[in-house]
């Protein structure tokens, strides 16, 4: 499988090279040459199967002949065993034809684990192979990071520094930084707030001669691999609720249009699936688009689900390629007018298309602490903020709807107690992290001690 840039004007690359750019040199993102495709024997077939067992025949097609089987799987195996439940990614009903599918049980208890944890076992396998090195540096607000410390953790090919605005994160998202004891870890605290985080960890990615000195990676939910890695779990669900038998929804909680993005490829690769209901918090820019066809940014509010406080949607553009039938060009010229006038409109064409896949819905503060406590009372179970959207979303989908659970509510104690008086505990596996160490390096808001600590810090 080969793959191309979303902007047509970049080098076609392998599945490793694209893995290991994120970003296309042209500004646009990677995706497959082809979509390619599961018989209705093949998908039927995967009912019943392990997650990992699922995992491999799903993305086999993508990788090529990158790894070879064995190599494979063992990179799947080893990125899973880190989750506390067997199943991975198990499905629980809450209703007639509605159910919740808990992608929250992975070490950071967010769903990004998912993906995170498995790039941090291909990029492993990869670099030893080159006999190379990177360093990780990211920005976080909280989830990313801690996702990509876990996924990192203990590698040898990997040095991973996280930069985090000191004093303005949760206290679980600081100690899940903060804890890992192994060397190649390095939490950084800022003394600034999220966007002198970012803007500082731009103006490194910028410094070419830095970048290459340091081999400076980046693993945003840009990366096609991420994508990918989620997927799976569309296929796990589907089958167990009787696909390709019968069409299954899905709804879900959005910011980057990442995880829904990934429902859509599965749809592409043959999975029956019906609507997919793109749920937004206040921050509705994906909303308004499906709406009304006008992919319009405004001010970024934050809100009780700030993993999905987004304007700037980067795997939209993945999305828009095939709305504007593959044509990079359209692609680069949408671009440049959300960049240059902060917004666009689709085509008609382009628009009737997205309404025949996606459906969507807006949730407001008030609405979410609402779905929060109805749900409690209905089933003595607490959902954190981004759950909650999704599940209030499947309520007007008729048929069988899968709400993603994205993150554990234990990783937003408060929101959650303020709207229901439950505080939900954490799972017994990780019940002592209030009691661990925790290593960090306090930094100023200056980019050369930052850029002089990762030099001297990292082992590359
Ligand atoms: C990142 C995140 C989301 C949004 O996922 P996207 O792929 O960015 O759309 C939703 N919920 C939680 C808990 C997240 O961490």
């Amino acid at each position: 499988m080969r793959y191309i840039s979303t902007r047509g004007d970049a080098p076609v690359l392998s599945f490793e090279e694209a893995m290991l750019t994120g970003l296309a040199r042209d500004g646009g993102l990677y995706l497959p040459e082809t979509w390619p495709t599961m018989s209705e024997a093949e998908i039927a077939d995967l009912a019943g199967k392990s997650f990992e067992e699922v995992a491999f025949r799903v993305m086999k097609p993508y990788i090529g002949d990158a790894f070879t089987e064995e190599e494979f799987r063992g990179i799947i195996d080893r990125a899973y065993a880190s989750f506390g439940h067997d199943l991975r990614c198990p499905l629980v009903q809450v209703g007639p034809e509605r159910w919740v599918q808990e992608l929250h049980h992975g070490p950071t208890l967010a769903f990004k684990d998912v993906a995170m944890q498995l790039i941090g076992q291909l990029f492993e396998f990869a670099l030893k192979r080159r006999g190379e090195r990177v360093t990780i540096v990211g920005a976080t607000s909280g989830d990313t990071g801690s996702a990509a410390i876990e996924a990192f953790r203990g590698l040898e090919a990997v040095d991973v520094f996280i930069l985090y605005p000191h004093g303005r994160v949760s206290e679980v998202q600081r100690r899940q930084m903060t804890t890992p004891t192994e060397s190649n870890v390095h939490a950084l605290a800022v003394e600034g707030d999220f966007d002198d985080c970012q803007a500082a960890v731009k103006a490194m990615f910028n410094d070419f001669d830095f970048r290459d000195r340091m081999k400076l990676a980046a693993v945003n939910s840009i990366n096609w691999a991420r994508v990918l890695a989620q997927a799976v779990y569309y296929f796990t669900s589907a089958v167990a609720l009787d696909a390709p038998g019968r069409k299954i929804s899905y709804s879900v909680p959005t910011g980057n249009f990442g995880d829904v993005f990934a429902g859509y490829v599965a749809k592409r690769m043959g999975l029956p699936i019906d609507r997919l209901v793109v749920a937004t918090n206040q921050n509705d820019i994906l909303h308004r688009t499906v709406q009304t066809g006008a992919h319009e940014k405004r001010g970024v509010e934050p809100s009780t689900s700030p993993s999905m406080d987004i304007q700037v949607s980067s795997n939209f553009e993945r999305l828009l390629f095939d709305l504007y039938d593959r044509e990079g060009p359209a692609v680069q010229q949408l671009m440049k007018e959300l960049s240059d006038n902060g917004g666009f409109a689709l085509s008609q064409g382009a628009k009737d298309r997205l309404c025949d896949e996606f459906d969507s819905a807006r949730y407001g503060e008030d609405e979410v602490a609402g779905l929060i406590k109805t749900y409690a009372a209905k089933t003595g179970h607490v959902l954190c903020p981004h759950t909650a959207i999704g599940v209030g979303a499947a309520e007007a989908v008729s048929g069988p709807v899968v709400a993603l659970a994205t993150a554990h509510a234990a990783k937003f104690p408060d929101a959650v107690e303020a709207a229901c008086g439950q505080r939900p505990a954490l799972p017994a596996r990780m019940a002592d992290l209030y009691e661990r160490d925790e290593r960090f390096t306090v930094l100023p808001n200056d980019l050369d001690a930052l850029k002089g600590h990762i030099r001297k810090s990292a082992r590359t």
